[in-house]
Parts: C-alpha cells; structure tokens; sequence
C-alpha cells in the first residue's frame, strides 16, 4: 500500500481483515494524507475536511471490521449544516426547515430519483461495472431515472430551473460543483446528489477534530497486525512477473496506490503502453480547484458565527471564469469560515476561536505560474480586509493571535497532489464521472488506485467507498 490517506488506510483495512499481509508506507509522519491535523498555541485545526457527510459509510466500515464506531469516534450530528450569508444582508441556515421550503423540497425530489438510480451503481461499483449494475432486475423501475444522469444540462441550467426567482438559492445550489472542486457553469446536472445526500444525511463534525477518523483507522490498522512505515515515499515501481518490486528491492503481490493519479503515474507507471494514455487522456482532463487556506487564532467571540459558515462572493460566474479561465486567484472570492470551536470548544483557548477559513483557488498551471510566496500573504491581506469591511468584523486583524496561509503550491508539496489540486479532476462535461481514472489502471495487473483522482470521486465518504471497491476487487480476484 502506497499512501494512508483515508483511501489507502480502508482499503489496507478491509484487506488485512481478510487475512492478508498488509504495509502501508507513508512519506509523512502521521496518518490521514489531507485529513491532516494542525495544532499552535492551545489552538488546533483540521487542515484539510471540516464537514462530514454520509456518515454510515464510517459506520458500516467499523461494524465490517469487527468494531462499533462509537468506541472509537465520537460523531456530532449539526443542526444546520451551513450558514450563508450575502453581501446584502441576507443569511440563511441550512437546517431541517430549510430542506422544506416549497422550492428546495422539489429540486430534492429531483434529486432523490438520481440518487436511487445511480449511487448503489457508482458508488459502490468499478467503472467498469456501472452499465452492467443499471441492468440489474432490481434496478429496472429505477431507470425513468436515467435522462437525468445522462442529460446535458448543468448544475447552474438545474439551479435556474428551480430557483428561478431566488438568485441566493441558485448561488448555494451552484456551490456543490465546488465539493469536488468544479465550476456549476460546467458541471453536469447529475451533481444534485450532492445537496441530496447532505439533506437526508445530515452534516456530521467528530469531537476532536475530524483527524481523529485518521488516527481511528491507524489504530484498528495496528490491532489488524498492519505495518506501517511512515516517514518513507516510494519513488519508483516495476512488475516483475505477476507481482510488484517498489523502489528496487521491495516485492508484493499487489500495490495499491493512494498517491495523486497524475502524480503518481510517472513513477510507478513510466513508459509505454501507460505514458500514451496518460498524455492522451488524463492531461486532456482539466484539473479541479485547488484551495487557499488561512488557519486563524483569534482572541475574540463571534455569536453571528455558525459551525460552517460562506460568505458568498458577489459574482460567482465571474469567480469561476478566473479561476478555470483565466487561471488567476478570484479577486472577489466567496469565502469559507469553519470554526470548530462553536462545538467542540477545547479546539481554542477560553474566549477564542479556530477559524479555517478556505477561498477556492485556481490549480497550478506551469503556462501561467503565480509566485505564491509572495503572493499568498498579499492574497490574505485581500480577505482579511474583505472579513472586516464587507463582512463586518471590524478590528479582526487585532484579535488574531496566530495565522498560517497554505497555498496551492503547499497542496502539490505538501500532498504530491498534481497541480495542487484538491479532487483530482474537475468534473466538467456530461460525461466527466465516467472519465475518471479507473481504480485499476489499464494494461496492468495486481496494480490498483485508490484516493480522491480516482473513481468514484474526492471526499472522505467517496474515497473510503473506493477504498472499498479496491479491496473487494482484489479479495474477488485472489479468491481471498
Ligand atoms: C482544504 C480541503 C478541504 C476539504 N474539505 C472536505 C470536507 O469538508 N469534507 C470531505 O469529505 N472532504 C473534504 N476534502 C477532501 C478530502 O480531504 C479528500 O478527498 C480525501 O481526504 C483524500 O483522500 P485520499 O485517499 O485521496 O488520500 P490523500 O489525502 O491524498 O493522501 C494520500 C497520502 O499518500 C501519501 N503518499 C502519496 N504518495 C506517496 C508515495 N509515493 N510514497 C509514500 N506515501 C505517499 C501522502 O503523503 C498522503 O498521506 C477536503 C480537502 C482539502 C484539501
């Protein structure tokens, strides 16, 4: 196993339950890859996913391991998954009375049809499987369904279609194209099950920060006899009969790799036949957004705060198209504050707060480089006069005790994530879920991905689920 992002750590899990002989080697010290943890000065962040969602997939995990997750993780069910706020004063919580207004309960109507048809299919089946999955019997009321997942609308043409007189309403459906990293103007309309799942499911924080899901599955790793070698990165793969030598010397059977696709494939899948496919098909895709980061210790308050919060930019066409277009960092972004703090307030001193507050960025593009070094403190400098002048919070600046910027080029660096990229691949176009990476690369044998750039897709849920497709895929081919 190649990595211990969340993706590698379930599919190593669910391997060595099986009985066979796990490692796992990870570059860095700790477990978790972007679920990682931060911690200055009594204050600590989750750096990476503030929000989960579909927290039955954790749970069925555990329960499959032989665990109850409630003797290991404890999960907080929020009363509103998010606050929006807008530029004319308007604010919105997205709790239970929310999904019932008359408009939002139709489009989840819409949704719940999508839902039913595609996600036993595709989430929790290989590409590969998709069409043969529709066609099973029990699926076949469910395909009225279908010219919704194959339509050519967009997320935003949806948007229009149920919010047409409600131009808050279009900009926060329009804001899940962003949960995996896309623009709503490009992302197909299939991606309401998006706001779907966060309705029915809920959104979900765990009490101590949602790196304890990391640190969780390290522990049932090492009760399952996983060895795990952090602080060593493979740099380099070949097959050798039907197996696999890592960096010259190691053998396996398998290898799964949780690194970044792209990243990845130079150095474990160099030359031909796998060079042309790369350059063919996956540099042809576009790259989804990438992140900037400020992780905040403040030493103040703020009751018109929620748990999750998004200041939503004034434009957000004209966000998207610097970002995807113009490959430049949005002037007026939309801005994300997460304070974690609000539930679990042993996450800052007494009085204080630990904002991680998150604007979409554009992925690295070496055509058009951005000095982030420099540039990054000039890019805080603009949001934090955006929080205290547009936003209200006046005198900011003075209460914060701690600040840390993470920028696109951290992401690449920091997570070999290609281009900085938070999900890989952007999912622009009808057919872009279909274009993702396969889990097991073609042309090869005993060699597998798993990890956010490759199917089903980015987010905890999503990359366990593909933990779990990879592990079932070598359990039914090992006979296991
Ligand atoms: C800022 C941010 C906010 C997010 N917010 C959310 C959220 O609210 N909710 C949500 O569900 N998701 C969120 N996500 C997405 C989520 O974090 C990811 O989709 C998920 O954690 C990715 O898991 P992964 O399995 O792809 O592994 P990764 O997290 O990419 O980890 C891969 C691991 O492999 C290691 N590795 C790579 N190559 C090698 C090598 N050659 N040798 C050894 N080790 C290697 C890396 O060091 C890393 O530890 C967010 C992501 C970011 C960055």
């Amino acid at each position: 196993m190649v990595g211990a992002g969340v993706g590698g750590l379930v599919a190593g899990l669910r391997l060595a339950r099986r009985g066979c002989v796990v490692t796992i080697f990870e570059r860095r010290a700790a477990p978790g890859g972007k679920l990682a943890w931060l911690e200055r000065d009594s204050f600590s962040w989750d750096m990476g996913p503030s929000l989960l969602t579909m927290p039955h997939v954790f749970t069925d995990l555990f329960r499959e391991l032989g665990e109850k997750i409630e003797d290991h993780l404890d999960l907080v069910p929020l009363r509103a998954t998010c606050r929006y706020h807008w530029p004319d004063g308007t604010v919105i919580d997205e709790d239970a009375a929310f999904w019932e207004r008359p408009e939002v309960a139709a489009m989840l109507r819409h949704a719940a049809g999508l839902y039913d048809l595609s996600a036993d299919a595709f989430l929790h089946h290989p590409l590969e499987d998709w069409w043969r999955q529709l066609l099973q019997p029990s699926m076949l009321a469910k395909l009225r369904h279908l010219p919704k997942v194959a339509s050519f609308q967009t997320l935003a043409d949806l948007g229009r279609r149920f919010f047409p007189r409600d131009a808050h309403l279009r900009q926060w459906f329009g804001r899940f194209a962003t949960y995996n990293g896309s623009d709503p103007e490009r992302t197909p309309a299939a991606f309401a099950i998006i706001p779907y799942v966060q309705a029915r499911f809920g959104g979900w924080y765990v009490r101590g920060g949602l790196h304890e899901i990391a640190r969780a599955l390290r522990r049932l790793g090492e009760k399952l006899g996983i060895t795990f070698r952090f602080g060593e990165e493979i740099t380099g793969a070949r097959p050798v009969g039907d197996g696999w030598e890592l960096d010259g010397g190691k053998k396996f059977d398998v290898v799964v790799c949780n690194q970044d696709v792209l990243s990845a494939y130079p150095r474990f899948l160099p030359g031909a036949p796998w060079e042309r496919f790369r350059r063919t098909r996956l540099d042809a895709m576009p790259l989804s957004i990438s992140g900037f980061v400020l992780y905040l210790g403040v030493a103040r308050e703020h009751p018109r705060l929620d748990h999750h919060n998004i200041f939503f930019s004034g434009d957000y066409a004209r966000e998207f198209r610097q970002m995807f277009d113009e490959k430049q960092p949005a002037d007026d972004p939309t801005i994300y504050v997460c304070v974690h703090s609000k539930t679990d307030p042993n996450r800052a001193p007494p009085g204080c707060e630990n904002w991680f507050v998150l604007v979409n960025a554009p992925p690295l593009d070496p055509t058009r480089p951005l000095a982030w070094p420099t540039l990054g403190p000039a890019y805080a400098e603009r949001i934090l006069d955006q929080l205290e002048g547009r936003w209200g919070f006046a005198g900011l600046r003075g209460a914060i005790k701690v600040q840390e910027i993470f920028t696109p080029a951290d992401f690449q660096t920091r997570y070999l994530a290609h281009g900085g990229a938070l999900y890989g691949f952007a999912s622009h176009g009808t057919m872009s879920a279909f274009r993702r990476p396969s889990i097991q690369p073609p042309g090869t044998r005993n060699f597998f991905f798993v990890g956010g750039s490759t199917h089903p897709g980015g987010g905890l849920p999503l990359v366990a689920l593909g933990g779990k497709m990879v592990a079932e895929r070598i359990i039914r081919q090992w006979r296991l």
